[in-house]
């Protein structure tokens, strides 16, 4: 595995990295847990402080480390400072309430006598995360085991090397306490060492479904707490009542932005049969304003995918789904020419059952568009998924649209809205698309020591 920076607007490499030696690993593992076990005899409220500073230290500099996102994987400048600000969200979010989140909570309607339940850290989490959100991701992992006293040490995504360093320097100027926060540019068979480790407490992935197999099944084995964030082919639901001009705004926005690349962009339309005509114009005519260019261009729409190989896998993948019997509504096949990573957006039909890619998550300006004559097809289509992540819905009627909702098997969703992570609500999927749930008070929880002490 070895780490390096190119930037896929152009395919200009900007700099290799170096892996971390087993030495080397050892002296971290050795530092993180002197971090775990001082922590522990720490007040929370010195915590919070510094989870401010790196608050701080991140919007401070929320240009600097925005370009770093734009050059290494891509990302539009502006949605790069978007993302630097939610990070500064998640860690805020957990400075206000971490001191609350600590509290003992007594739980009084013993038959016998009371309890007093304790929150506490358990040890080393390693955090395995993707390159598509390279702060954010990492925020919603450090920010609440940061509170609980838990060390954090990442293996970020290969592509996304200066991310990690930048990151790793965040920290550094916040003067997070030495071995709180650790990145490391490993290898495979390094990261499995360290979930065989028995400092290491747990294990946070965040990526695709190869990797979370691969490692829930190293945690599995070692007997390590895992939560797992993972693909899905999410539903973005329109009905009849919309306005349609709007509703197709909001749809190509759910699926362009970060070129495509969002766990819980809509990847999968289902639009009433009453509106579809129409609203498929609409769509056509929204995706059309979506022009692949430089991310650090502020005019550019459309970003790059993250990598040539991502583009060529993204090609790979269509003309399957496309030889398996979906059509090309909108946009043109031909691969974008020349040594950067653009994709032009697609909208196809959506996939029959028997196309051998039905199940597959694609992960790119790629949209598949359904029809349905009732809610009931609606659902039908919709849970018709192994995967269950999250989902929109838009309609006037939110009785209707709150009856709809409950009946998706997925982690979350939003209603005529394009679904975003908060730091105040829970995150995560059910069916393939994970276990385990970050943000708010639930992700705290993942990782900690849930302790009644009974009296
Ligand atoms: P990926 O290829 O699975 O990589 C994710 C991380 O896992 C990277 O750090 C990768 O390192 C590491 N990894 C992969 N195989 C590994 C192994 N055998 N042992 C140790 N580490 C391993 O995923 P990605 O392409 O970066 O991210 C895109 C995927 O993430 C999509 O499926 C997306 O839907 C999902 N995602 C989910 C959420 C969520 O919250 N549910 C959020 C964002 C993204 P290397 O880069 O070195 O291979």
């Amino acid at each position: 595995m070895s780490y390096a920076a190119v930037n896929p607007f152009n395919g200009q490499k900007i700099r290799d990295f170096d892996n971390v030696t087993d030495q080397q690993l050892e002296v971290i593992l050795d530092q993180a847990q002197g971090f775990y076990e001082a922590s522990q005899k720490q007040d929370v409220e010195e915590r919070t402080e510094f989870l401010n500073e790196l608050a701080d230290e991140f919007e401070k500099n929320s240009d600097k480390y925005a370009r770093i996102l734009s050059t290494n994987m891509g990302k539009l400048l502006a949605e790069a400072r978007q993302e630097v600000a939610k990070t500064v969200s998640f860690a805020r979010y957990y400075a206000k309430n971490g001191v609350d989140l600590m509290q003992p909570k007594p739980y009084n309607d013993l038959p016998n006598g009371q309890a007093q339940v304790e929150i506490s850290g358990t040890g080393i989490i390693l955090a395995v995360e993707p390159w598509n959100f390279p702060y954010a991701q990492v925020m919603r992992v450090l920010a609440p085991n940061f509170i609980l006293g838990n060390p954090v040490i990442l293996k970020h995504a290969s592509i996304v090397p200066e991310a990690a360093l930048a990151f790793q320097e965040a920290c550094d100027n916040a003067d997070l306490p030495l071995g709180a926060f650790t990145n490391i540019f490993a290898n495979y068979d390094q990261i499995d060492h360290i979930i065989e480790d028995p400092r290491v407490q747990g294990v946070a992935l965040t990526g695709s479904e190869g990797a979370g197999r691969k490692i829930a099944a190293s945690a599995g084995q070692n007997l390590t707490k895992s939560t797992m964030e993972l693909g899905g082919t999410d539903v973005f639901i329109v009905l009849d009542d919309v306005d349609i001009n709007e509703a197709a705004k909001d749809a190509a926005k759910a699926r362009l932005t970060n070129a495509g690349q969002v766990c819980t962009a809509a990847k999968r339309y289902i639009v009433s049969s009453k509106i579809y005509p129409d609203f498929l114009d609409a769509l056509k005519e929204e995706f059309a304003k979506y022009q692949v260019g430089d991310p650090l261009d502020e005019n550019t729409t459309l970003a790059p995918l993250s990598s040539k190989d991502a583009q060529q896998q993204l090609q790979a993948q269509v003309e399957k789904v496309i030889a398996g019997g979906s059509e090309v509504l909108y946009g043109d096949l031909t691969p974008i020419e020349g040594d950067g990573a653009g994709f032009s957006p697609l909208i196809l039909s959506g996939m029959e059952q028997d196309n051998p890619m039905y199940e597959e998550e694609l992960f790119g300006p790629v949209a598949q568009i359904y029809q349905a004559h009732c809610d009931d097809e609606i659902v039908k289509i919709a849970n018709n998924s192994r995967h269950g992540l999250g989902g929109a819905i838009y309609t006037k009627d939110i009785e209707r649209d709150k009856k709809i909702a409950s009946r998706i098997e997925t982690g979350q969703v939003a209603i005529n809205s394009i679904l975003s992570s908060q730091a105040e609500v829970p995150f995560g999927g059910v069916k393939d698309s994970g276990y385990g749930r970050e943000l708010s008070d639930w992700g705290i929880y993942e990782f900690a020591n849930v302790k009644p002490v009974m009296y």
